[in-house]
């Protein structure tokens, strides 16, 4: 019988895939216990029964291991089986269960941590790998201690074609994920507009997210449909089903064809106002993606993927190399880079204090010091990464972006390094553009609302509203229990929208948008009568926001979307996009 475990869809371009589900191995909890001395010998038989059933598991899997399988394969699981009667790894934990009467997952954990440090005081790339190794084996132990049965995954299982099932995903992981193959996500935890999410969206990964049980519910090999727009699972689909998804996998591959025909078409309304589309890039090869769907620039280059998978931070060369790169691909058109937005739900090691620990949630990062916080509280962070963007702009049209701004100090502050750095480039012979345009996101409310004169002291703005709608209607955008009331239709969204354009519109500063709204084809109408003209999104939705534009009237969107203003209040969201969805259509 059918089963439909319910989520909240990442959408997409993509938003169907049918595949195997493949659980990622739950990560165990590791309770700190203290035992009676007399609970010594239960403890170490549980620690004996688990590294039996850990052995038994590897013993499995190598059997299992196709004729014709590189050999390197078998011999990592060897490896592994090997450390299983490490006495540095085994003896070491029972000694310490016996020798501090401690429950055998903490033993295992202290005697981890002390070769984890041993190793990473080495610098052979050989003796890291084996870093991870201890790391792996331990956690397959752990779970062994565990009463459930683990979903274990081996590190280089096949993951092609495959619905990831896990507990959680880092924007890290999904990154590495995607590139062993997984076809689609599924997360017990995180909300649509968490950062892992986002990236799942614009890599085009269906995915669907807070999932409640997921990896209880649901068993590896078992075929799933995924469904990121509406936020559905199914487990066992009889085979009606599965024909159904299949027709709507075909003909949403039809429809993505005839969009294609749009790509060399103008983007401009039935009424003749062009609207500029631009594309969001989290990683430098996104780029491809952009070009592909007809972009005219990037409106936002998220370099915060830069630091993330790497123990120290990018450099200044490493920064300009990879901003040359994109500019050398975009041929000309303009690439806006956002600096550094870490902190929040993208924590780096080493460069995110308190944000990468198990106290992540009660730090509250989205107050946090993230963002443009950090980055002017560590210069040595910030500065390489000015000097790198402004060298980048002697090579094409360039545009600096800084996030999560919040006083016109800030602005003053950022302003000013920008001007001692242009100095010091001058000093030393390198050349940058002297003209480059500096701009500020608008994504939290204070800025909103001081947006004249943040406008007055920059050269464009863009909208986020990711974060904008996060911190005005107070939702954590990564926590699942609340996503019901993350509404971009909002009236004081709107509203605050309204106020940003009304703004900068004085000093005459342009506004774009960049947050996810802005490529959600359901709101391109809104936006437009609202009075934007330029949306930078995920590249996979270029195509579907320009189809609604060329098919409306933007003078009659304006209109209606100035009529409403008058009663927003009392306007269901639905109704908003009732009243815009033929406004001056054909
Ligand atoms: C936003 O907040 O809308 C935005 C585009 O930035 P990010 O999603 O990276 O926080
Ligand atoms: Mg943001």
């Amino acid at each position: 019988m059918t089963t439909a475990l319910l989520g909240v869809g990442v959408g997409g371009s993509r938003p169907i895939a049918i595949g195997a589900a493949h659980l990622l191995a739950r990560h165990p909890t590791i309770a700190t216990e203290n035992i009676p001395r007399r609970r010594i010998p239960d403890e170490l038989a549980r620690l004996e029964a688990a590294l039996a059933r850990a052995r038994r598991h590897l013993e499995q899997v190598r059997a299992q291991i196709p004729t014709g399988t590189p050999v390197h394969i078998a011999e990592f699981i060897d490896a592994h089986l090997l450390m299983l009667t490490d006495s540095a790894l085994v003896d070491a934990t029972r000694a310490l269960i016996r020798e501090r009467a401690v429950n055998a997952g903490w033993a295992l954990q202290m005697q981890r941590d002390t070769l984890v440090e041993i190793f990473d005081r080495m610098d052979d790339p050989y003796l890291r790998t084996r870093r991870d190794d201890v790391d792996h084996v331990v956690r397959q132990i752990q779970l062994f201690l565990d009463d459930d049965p683990p979903h274990a995954t081996p590190a280089d299982a096949d993951l092609g074609g495959c619905v990831l099932v896990a507990r959680d995903l880092t924007p890290a992981d999904v990154i590495l994920l995607r590139q062993r193959g997984a076809a689609a996500f599924v997360t017990e935890r995180g909300g649509p507009m968490s950062h892992t999410a986002i990236l799942a969206r614009s890599l085009d990964i269906p995915t669907v997210v807070g999932v409640h049980n997921a990896t209880h519910l649901l068993r590896t090999g078992e075929l799933l449909v995924v469904n990121a727009e509406t936020g559905t699972v199914l487990a066992s689909a009889d085979q009606a089903i599965l024909d159904h998804y299949r027709q709507r996998l075909a003909s949403s591959e039809q429809r993505r064809s005839r969009l294609r025909r749009l790509l060399r078409k103008p983007s401009t309304s039935r009424d003749g106002v062009p609207v500029v589309l631009l594309a969001n890039l989290d990683l430098a090869s996104d780029v491809a993606a952009a070009r592909a769907n007809g972009a005219s620039g990037v409106g936002l280059y998220r370099t915060e993927f830069l630091y993330l998978n790497r123990n120290g931070p990018p450099d200044e060369e490493e920064h300009l190399a990879t901003y040359l790169g994109i500019i050398r691909a975009l041929d000309g058109i303009p690439l806006t880079i956002r600096t550094l937005d870490l902190g929040l739900d993208k924590p780096a090691p080493g460069l995110t204090p308190g944000l990468t620990d198990s106290n992540a949630a009660t730090a509250n990062p989205a107050l946090g010091l993230r963002a443009i916080r950090l980055c002017l509280k560590e210069p040595a962070l910030f500065v390489p990464q000015l000097r790198a963007v402004l060298r980048a702009s002697a090579a094409g049209p360039v545009r600096m972006l800084v996030p999560m701004v919040t006083s016109i100090a800030e602005i003053e502050t950022v302003l000013g390094l920008v001007n001692e750095t242009r100095r010091t480039l001058r000093r030393q012979g390198l050349p940058y553009d002297p003209l480059m345009p500096l701009g500020a996101m608008i994504e939290v409310p204070a800025a909103a609302l001081t947006a004249a004169a943040i406008a007055r002291r920059l050269d464009f703005l863009s909208i986020g509203t990711n974060d904008l709608i996060q911190y005005t209607l107070a939702i954590d955008r990564s926590d699942d229990s609340v996503s019901y009331l993350y509404e971009p239709l909002h009236p004081a969204v709107l509203r605050l929208i309204r106020y940003i354009l009304a703004a900068a519109a004085e000093s005459r500063t342009p506004v774009g948008m960049c947050g996810e709204m802005a490529g959600d084809p359901r709101y391109t109408r809104v936006l437009l009568g609202l009075g934007l003209r330029e949306l930078s999104m995920q590249p996979g939705s270029l195509l579907e926001v320009k189809d609604v534009i060329r098919r409306c009237n933007i003078g009659a969107l304006t209109d209606s979307m100035e009529h409403m203003t008058t009663h927003l209040d009392d306007l269901a969201p639905a109704q908003i996009l009732e009243t815009l969805a033929t406004a001056g259509d054909a």
